[in-house]
């Protein structure tokens, strides 16, 4: 069996993985590139695709799904193979990257530039639709000469580590590894020894702090801004993210931690993903779903509203705290979330929450930085709300839990981090004689 990689390589995006033998050829993800490297999602995938016979699929985030239409305009003529919650939040994500795309394109053309073609368009994206196809998690399946099984990565609801073997080796590939102290997902599956792990390392370098002590930060900062009639603004990606934050908002209300207050997600995107989840319950943990049976819904804390129309988003600068509003983009890069920012930052009553990454240089890294006054919209902005940062909220396993997962390893192949992250993770592992490299773009790995 032989193993390349064609993204993800010493970065954190573009997931996309070939294995090969006998004549057979199976993808592992198709994500995009994303953030300072997105201009790479336009090369060519340094295959052929009209050569690959099957596609299995990690999971929806953009960076495992991303480049699939993509694929399917340069030539791949076979089907996606996916959990059905993987399935269901995929068209979701895709028609929102699209969206995207089109309005960078009409911002180039009000600018009178002329803008580049599109990488794929709405015509790929129905093409894809009719290639997907979906696979249970745990069940052995024949791919050619392939075995293929997908177990929990406890990442996603549906998402999926990938063992694949054939010629009597076995190749175990992460995906993403989810953070297991949380309680909406299941805890990641441990996968059997192989003679390959091609293993994420996105939190290489560090473990999360317990991740009760994130909980009750949470809930000081709610019920002190909440008490005062402030307003808290949680900037959050709309796939599991938001609804892990209405999980916690709930249960502390329930708890009597925080007031019972309204509770805004300004985001229709995060609306479409929240209507699948009911259908999907048998991915959650036992706790959620012991909830689903006795017919709540884990993810409606009391004062809950969804805001469709941009009318609606505007309208909510008119309320008066306190509140709270849950809007993209998670990373501050655009999005509804902005224009709450812009109402906000000037109150001193008010907070804003991260509880995601934050790019170098970004409105958000600049905010938890101390800046005074921002720059939005073409005004300058007083900064007078506080700004709090909660890490333990990321969706990937830490450094413990990844040196966890790997036990019994020999060989571990390193993707998906950052390169000096992953050089530490490589550095642990060897400590305890794992066998551990970076994986490099192009460059085959003979198993
Ligand atoms: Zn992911």
């Amino acid at each position: 069996m032989r193993l390349t990689p064609y993204g993800a390589a010493k970065t954190v995006t573009g997931s996309c993985h070939l294995v090969e033998y006998q004549n057979y050829r199976l993808l592992l993800d198709c994500g995009a590139y994303q953030g300072s490297e997105d201009d790479r999602n336009n090369e060519p995938f340094g295959f052929e695709p009209a050569t690959i016979d099957a596609v299995v699929i990690s999971h929806a985030h953009h960076d495992h799904i991303g480049r699939l239409p993509l694929l399917i305009r340069r030539g791949y003529k076979g089907r996606v193979y996916t959990t059905r919650p993987t399935q269901l939040f995929l068209p979701v994500i895709l028609e929102d990257s699209l969206h995207l795309m089109s309005e960078e394109r009409d911002r180039l053309v009000r600018k009178g530039k002329q803008p580049p073609p599109l990488n794929w368009d709405e015509a790929d994206l129905r093409e894809l639709y009719t290639r997907l196809e979906v696979i249970p998690l745990e069940q052995s399946l024949e791919f050619g000469p392939f075995q293929v099984r997908l177990g929990d990565a406890g990442h996603l609801p549906g998402s999926a580590f990938i063992e694949v073997r054939a010629g009597g080796k076995r190749l175990v590939f992460s995906g993403d590894l989810g953070h297991g102290a949380k309680e909406v997902l299941p805890d990641p599956k441990d996968a059997a020894p192989a003679d390959l792990a091609l293993c994420e390392g996105t939190y290489g370098d560090r473990s999360h702090r317990p991740f009760p002590e994130t909980i009750a930060e949470f809930a000081h900062i709610l019920s002190e801004t909440l008490g005062k009639g402030g307003k808290v603004f949680i900037p959050s990606f709309a796939l599991e993210r938001t609804q892990e934050i209405l999980f916690y908002l709930r249960d502390l209300e329930e708890k009597r931690q925080i007031p019972s207050v309204p509770v805004f997600v300004d985001s229709p995107m995060a609306s479409r993903i929240s209507d699948i989840y009911p259908s999907v319950r048998e991915y959650f943990s036992e706790e959620v779903q012991a909830l689903y049976r006795q017919g709540r819904d884990p993810f409606r804390p009391r004062g809950l509203e969804y805001t469709q129309s941009v009318e609606d988003s505007k309208a909510l600068n008119e309320l008066e705290g306190p509140l709270v509003i849950i809007a993209g983009s998670g990373m501050l890069a655009g999005g509804r979330i902005l224009h709450h920012l812009r109402h906000g930052l000037p109150e001193e009553n008010n907070a804003l929450v991260i509880i995601g990454y934050q790019p170098r240089g970004g409105l958000g890294r600049l905010l938890i930085e101390g800046a005074q006054r921002v720059r939005m919209f073409g005004e300058d902005v007083p900064v007078r709300a506080r700004t709090h940062t909660l890490g333990g909220f990321s969706g990937h396993a830490g450094q413990d839990e990844l040196l966890r997962w790997l036990q019994g390893e020999q060989r571990v192949a390193l993707v998906h981090g950052e390169a000096d992250k992953l050089e530490i993770l490589r550095q642990k592992l060897e400590q305890r004689n794992t066998r551990a490299f970076l994986a490099e773009w192009g460059q085959a790995i003979e198993i």
